[in-house]
């Protein structure tokens, strides 16, 4: 792949970038979306019949367990080489900034310690009462663990259906959004609201915007380059052509 004259130049300047990524970056990796992935046990349940807080308060055992096995199906997964050309661009860019809406903590085994987790991640327990989180907790099979705090009960630290961002993470991201050189769109459909207006904040303040992804989305057509394929093939390359 050619990359423009322009964007390497670009990056080559660059000192502060935003990129954000979404499911085709952990669909690389093998991992399957939410939907596609109900198997087995599973196949019964709709995801947006699990991830909810109705859904917990109903029957928190079942949705306790989901996750138990959803925590298992992303340790068979590994980072891809996007998420380690990412995590390299981290190393080059003075500030570097990702957000992410995937939970399954990949980026963070890629190398991106510090990143704006949207969604939360899967990886994350806390207490459902009192926000603190855990580390460990008691493998009892006939009920969900209990907090040490509080007594409450644990569920993961992510962002449930009819639940509202993190705040503090989504203030950061848009921040970031409205001050960065550059914004890169990656592997998201551009569709789900607020990740998808991030990059057209981006653009309104004069970034240039930097789309990859497998297919064509509402951003395409604002996007200053849109590099149409795979976040895998596509990163590592550009990280060599403008830093190698
Ligand atoms: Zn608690």
């Amino acid at each position: 792949m050619n990359f423009a004259p322009e964007l390497i130049s670009l990056l080559r300047g660059i000192s502060k970038l935003v990129a954000l990524t979404g499911a085709g970056v952990s669909q690389e990796s093998g991992l399957r979306t939410f939907r596609d992935a109900q198997t087995g046990l599973w196949a019964q349940y709709k995801p947006e019949e699990l991830a909810s807080p109705e859904a917990f308060r109903r029957d928190p055992k079942l949705v306790w367990d989901w996750y138990a096995w959803r925590r298992e199906a992303v340790k068979g997964v590994r980072p891809n080489p996007g998420h380690y050309a990412l995590a390299e661009m981290a190393k080059r860019v003075p500030e570097f900034i990702l957000i992410t809406q995937n939970v399954d903590g990949l980026h963070h085994m890629a190398g991106n310690q510090r990143l704006i987790e949207l969604h939360g991640n899967i990886q994350r327990v806390r207490c459902a009462e009192c926000y603190t989180f855990t580390e460990t907790w008691g493998d009892d099979t006939k009920s969900v663990p209990q907090c040490s705090v509080c007594g409450g009960i644990l569920r993961p630290d992510v962002v449930w259906f009819g639940e509202s961002l993190p705040r503090d993470q989504l203030e950061a991201a848009v921040e970031a959004a409205r001050t960065c050189e550059v914004f890169f769109s990656i592997g998201t459909s551009g569709v789900v609201q607020p990740a998808a207006s991030l990059a057209f904040a981006a653009h309104s303040r004069g970034a240039v915007v930097v789309e990859i992804n497998a297919e064509p989305t509402p951003l395409t057509p604002e996007a200053n380059f849109a590099l149409q394929g795979k976040s895998g093939e596509i990163l590592p390359r550009l990280v060599e052509a403008v830093w190698g």
